[in-house]
């Protein structure tokens, strides 16, 4: 059966989730409403027929809606509705082997690659990967940040969209990131902790490695922007209208000495050099699979691949479903 919801069935739906979810719901039960994401398979179809990839890699660092020719397809591909393989060929049979589809391509593979990261090292993706390249802080994040009340309109605005869509976009995310671990210097965790409450498409892997990516723990430098690029990719929507001093206004080698004056301290490395790689063999049990429960087969889903094309449901048709929910599901929840 297909519902066909209103507005008004969607927020009353939210209220009776926010009901049903008391204790994990975060917010006062009055403010529940809709996401601006319908869920599901046909609406997901419909976003990915209706994406462009034309123009994607000239336009895919422009924070304005109507300028970035992003997809705003992560949360259906982070939970599933949408598989990897089939955004890429769907984009390769209406485009071909084009530069923009590569470019595209590109992104996605970054999401594979973290997600490899991840099944290999595990729950040590929470932790330095590497030694930082500079002095890190570790400071909690403060209310201004966590609320969007930083005085700063670009950072405001960003975590606004944070908070009210569950969407950020990828140039923002980074912007809002560098802010938060280089010049708060708030421990990175705690960043990733509180994108990963907000995000609709919160993927442990993507945006734990992210976070290590900005801060320098995964990365052969700490990422760092200045107001020029706020403005390149933003027109003046930020700036004009801006009258906080800007923490941002200065040349990269000048903000470099501000930023990072102090020197690595002793004793930050990171993990990698305490940490031996695990085996495949000692994956967790993350995949999607098949077992024989008394003569009947079972196909057990992850929550990562709740999708009608993961291969164990495509090739088991008829069999039973179990659905696993895991720690990670859970973290942040409260
Ligand atoms: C600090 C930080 C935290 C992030 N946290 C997450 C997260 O929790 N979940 C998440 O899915 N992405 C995360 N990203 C990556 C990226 O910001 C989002 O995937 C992207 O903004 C999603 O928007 P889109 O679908 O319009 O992307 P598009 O540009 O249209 O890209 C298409 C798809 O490719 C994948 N993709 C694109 N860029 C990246 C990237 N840099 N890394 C990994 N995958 C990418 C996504 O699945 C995305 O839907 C994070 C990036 C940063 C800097």
């Amino acid at each position: 059966m297909v519902l066909n919801l209103g507005e008004s069935d969607r927020i009353r739906q939210a209220e009776e989730l926010a009901w049903q979810l008391e204790g994990l719901y975060l917010e006062p039960r009055q403010s529940a409403r809709a996401a601006p994401y319908l869920g599901g398979r046909r609406e997901a179809l419909s976003r990915l027929e209706a994406f462009d990839v034309r123009g994607y890699a000239s336009t895919r660092n422009d924070v304005r809606e109507e300028r970035s020719g992003v997809s705003r397809l992560s949360p259906y591909i982070r939970h599933g509705v949408l598989g990897l393989r089939e955004v890429a060929e769907a984009v390769r049979e209406r485009y071909g082997d084009h530069h923009d589809s590569r470019k595209f391509w590109a992104e996605l593979g970054w999401r594979q690659f973290w997600k490899l990261v991840h099944r290999a090292w595990g729950d040590a993706i929470y932790e330095p990967m590497e030694e930082a390249k500079v002095a890190l802080g570790e400071r909690p994040l403060p209310a201004e940040l966590r609320e969007g009340r930083t005085g700063l309109v670009c950072m405001d605005a960003a975590i606004r969209d944070l908070l009210e869509t569950g969407y950020m976009h990828n140039h923002a995310r980074m912007w809002v990131a560098s802010y938060v671990v280089h010049t708060c210097k708030v421990d990175w965790r705690e960043g990733e902790r509180w994108f990963y409450q907000h995000l609709l498409d919160g993927d442990p892997a993507s945006n734990a490695l992210s976070w290590q990516w900005i801060a320098s723990t995964f990365s052969h430098k700490p990422y760092i922007f200045n107001r020029e690029n706020v403005r390149k990719y933003s027109g003046d929507t930020f700036c004009a209208s801006c009258s906080a001093s800007c923490p941002f206004d200065a040349d990269y080698p000048e903000l470099e000495a501000r930023l990072f004056a102090r020197p690595v301290p002793l004793g930050q490395a990171g993990r990698v050099a305490g940490l031996e790689q695990k085996g495949w063999q000692d994956l967790p049990l993350a995949q999607s699979g098949r077992s024989k429960a008394g003569g009947k087969t079972l196909v057990w889903l992850h929550g990562d691949s709740l999708s009608i094309l993961d291969p164990a449901l495509q090739a088991y048709p008829e069999a039973d479903r179990v659905l696993f929910l895991t720690r990670n599901c859970y973290r942040n929840a409260s």
